[in-house]
């Protein structure tokens, strides 16, 4: 096992590796920019280099800088968290040639899902369902032209190197098509530095529904089940849940047993996420995501277990501490994203925090990195705190979040809590009939947003 392992991240995902190693007895290093100097994960950490300016580019995206913190540390291995050089396949083989550890998947396991043509190819040859569309890129129009015709329209135009929701538009018709195929060719050339764009079908009403996925590295895989998130404003999550409202023991048997043997074949290594489109009763694969995910909170509630603590175990070279039927889902969980941001249009509002006082009590999580008298820089990712729920159903879950809602205080800066307040209240989540497409119109009309 690892003595030492270097967190190269921030806010409360560099809190939530800090607490893992501190329960198995590894030592931790933070790094921050010169704007992350008060940060909690600086406060927490055993010791803490300060990398660079505040940009990323010139701190939290630096390999030297987070190399040579290693070097000057004494550290064995690197945890990425997510975000920043998670998902960077170049970082991975650099802290490989430096005789470091990357606790992640490897480098080629990175690359063959990082662009989405090559993910779909993979996913296809693994046997996970995929969307119907183009086999690869489609550049001409009349090419665009015939196979729209052959899967029927709506079809969606979707950039190779796109991520966080960019890089997508809708055709609804030929015409459509014809200046859909043209703008997110320039989009994405002028968003990614590269204009490949592939096509699929358009699904209306699809639930966006994940596969928790975890692989030892040497052909044995596990799923833990599923994660709902179409609760989401621009493709971007906001409320995600687990158990699915809709998924049956079956269907999860069926998929997940798909999503563990793909992975398997490949001996991935660490936690991936498989995310799939869920209409009409079939699971249609959208992309991988070699990393931890934002939302893992909610496996580990209805699991119970420690999924950094097992990321750091399988790349120590250690077995996976669960197999497949010690996996048995307890109860539901539900977490929301609660953003430094100004409804209704959720403008980012860094500022400083004057009150704050998280929520306690039986099943409730709140992984932060937020005090009093912080205050927030500009320069980064607007989540400021997860408020994770357990119950033993999902009505118990419900009722949680918005008792734990309602002794949360963030004073000074706006926030989005005052949003799930107001979507307790309605019947869609309560019973949990919703999509992809339910919150941007519910936030059409209520918050003419
Ligand atoms: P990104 O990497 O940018 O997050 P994804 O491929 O994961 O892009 O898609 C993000 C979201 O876009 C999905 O959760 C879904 O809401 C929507 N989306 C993507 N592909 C389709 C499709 N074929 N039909 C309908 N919606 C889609």
């Amino acid at each position: 096992m690892f003595d030492k392992i270097l967190i190269a991240n921030r806010g409360e995902i560099a809190l939530r590796v800090i607490r893992a190693c501190r329960e198995m007895g590894i030592a931790t290093v933070a790094v921050h920019s010169t704007a992350d100097s008060d940060a909690m994960h600086v406060r927490m950490a055993d010791e803490s280099v300060c990398i660079g300016p505040p940009p990323s580019s010139q701190s939290y995206l630096s390999f030297p800088a987070i190399l040579s913190a290693c070097e000057v540390t004494g550290a064995q291995a690197i945890h990425p968290g997510y975000g920043f050089l998670s998902e960077n396949a170049n970082f991975v083989q650099a802290v490989e040639d430096h005789g470091l550890t990357f606790i992640g998947p490897s480098a080629d396991h990175i690359r063959i899902m990082g662009d989405k043509i090559t993910a779909k190819e993979t996913a296809k040859r693994l046997g996970i369902p995929v969307v119907p569309g183009s086999e690869g890129g489609v550049s001409e129009i009349a090419e665009a032209l015939k196979i729209a015709a052959d899967i029927g329209y709506p079809v969606i135009v979707k950039a190779t190197a796109g991520g966080g929701g960019r890089g997508m538009k809708v055709a609804r018709n030929a015409a459509e098509l014809e200046i859909a195929l043209k703008t997110a060719r320039t989009e994405a050339k002028a968003a990614f530095g590269n204009d490949e764009v592939y096509l699929e079908k358009y699904l209306t009403t699809p639930r966006h529904v994940e596969l928790q996925i975890f692989g030892d590295g040497r052909g044995n895989a596990v799923h833990l089940g599923e994660r709902d998130c179409s609760l989401q404003r621009r493709h971007q999550k906001v409320l995600e849940e687990a158990p699915g409202p809709v998924i049956s023991a079956e269907e999860r048997a069926r998929i997940g047993g798909i999503s563990a043997a793909a992975v398997a074949e490949i001996n991935y290594i660490g936690a991936g996420t498989i995310e799939y489109l869920y209409e009409n009763g079939e699971f249609y694969f959208i992309e991988m995501n070699t990393r931890l995910q934002v939302e893992h909170p909610v496996t580990e509630a209805i699991f119970g277990v420690d999924l950094v603590r097992e990321q750091i175990r399988v790349a120590a070279g250690l077995p996976m501490s669960f197999a497949q039927d010690d996996l048995q889902i307890q109860g539901h969980a539900i977490e929301v994203r609660i953003n430094a941001e100004k409804l209704p249009n959720f403008s980012p509002c860094p500022g400083t925090v004057t009150q704050f006082h998280a929520p306690g009590g039986l099943g409730v999580r709140m992984d932060s990195a937020i005090y009093a008298g912080y205050r927030i820089p500009p320069f980064y990712d607007s989540l400021i705190a997860k408020l994770i729920v357990h119950g033993r159903d999902r009505p118990e879950a419900l009722a949680r979040l918005d008792r734990a809602l309602s002794e949360l205080v963030v004073d000074g800066i706006d926030t989005t809590i005052p949003l799930f307040h107001a979507l307790l209240g309605e019947e869609a989540i309560r019973k949990g009939d919703y999509n992809i497409h339910w919150l941007e119109e519910w936030l059409r009309t209520h918050l003419g947003g």
